[in-house]
């Protein structure tokens, strides 16, 4: 791999709850999680099951150090995680980072939480990869070493989320999912994180027809990602966090509005790669 590339491979766009079938095949129905390249790097966002496939491609690939970021804990981005196969090589090392816990738990506590009887019988003392975990607060920024930065937010969701931005040789990639915006009032935080950015990936789940009988759920809609996107001079916005109840045809269909609103904008689908600048 060319030390330069820097790309985003999404591996699961699915929210809430896994949503497999042939009525979802193209946009696909694994929970979210969506991988970074940046040279030899690998960076993960969120373990939803997603996540199971990913581990099987780094695996195969070798990949022996990787840091995986969490949002946030929501089942839907956390549910993959025992299924991460690199986790289980004595070979690897596997940074694990989480910011929206707000002092109440460390992230192996979360980690151990949810591998916790009776719910799953595994425990995270079966992970045999050398585990180091990370917290953080909302807001921080880091220098993740090989001329990566991560800048991160606090979304406005449920128990807390944290948006992220990936800067690597001069372009940047935004992850920021769960987060519900207010109508009319563009959330200070995202717009500060997504500016002049090249791919936003964001929470899309409803749109501004249905917002109104989901508030309080915690997730926003593609009109406000094209608004926020055109007031932040972003570049491509992809529309993530899909419901389940959405099929293919469905998602087609917001898909043509979308285009509309804004040329080059897309639907994350499972598989799909996206690079910046392209
Ligand atoms: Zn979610
Ligand atoms: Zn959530």
């Amino acid at each position: 791999m060319a030390a330069e590339e820097f790309y985003v491979k999404i591996w699961g766009a699915r929210g809430t709850i896994p949503a497999p079938g042939p009525s979802t095949v193209k946009y696909g129905g694994n929970t979210s999680c969506v991988e970074i390249r940046c040279g030899d790097r690998v960076l993960v966002f969120d373990a939803g099951t997603g996540i199971r496939e990913l581990g099987r491609q780094l695996s195969q690939e070798s990949v022996r150090s990787l840091d995986l970021f969490f949002t946030h804990c929501h089942y839907d981005h956390i549910e993959g995680l025992p299924f991460f196969s690199p986790l289980y090589d004595e070979e690897n090392v596997i940074r694990i980072w989480a910011g929206h816990l707000g002092g109440e738990r460390t992230p192996e506590e979360m980690v151990c939480d949810y591998m916790s009887r009776p719910y799953f019988p595994i425990s995270p003392d079966y992970f045999w990869a050398q585990m180091n975990y990370h917290d953080f607060k909302p807001a921080d920024e880091f220098d993740a070493g090989d001329g990566i930065t991560i800048k991160t937010a606090e979304l406005n969701h449920p128990d807390g989320a944290v948006g992220y931005r990936v800067e690597y040789g001069g372009r940047s990639i935004c992850y920021v999912t769960d987060t519900e915006h207010v109508p009319g009032a563009p959330d200070a935080n995202v717009m500060r994180l997504i500016s002049d950015a090249d791919i936003v990936i964001y929470d899309a789940m409803f749109t501004d027809e249905e917002f109104e009988k989901f508030a309080g759920y915690g997730h926003s809609t593609w009109q406000e990602g094209v608004r926020l996107c055109d007031e932040c001079d972003a570049g491509q916005l992809v529309v993530f966090h899909h419901r389940p109840d959405y099929d293919d045809a469905t998602l087609d269909g917001v898909t043509a509005v979308l285009q509309q609103a804004r040329p080059g904008s897309l639907l994350a689908q499972e598989g799909m790669v996206l690079r910046p600048g392209q």
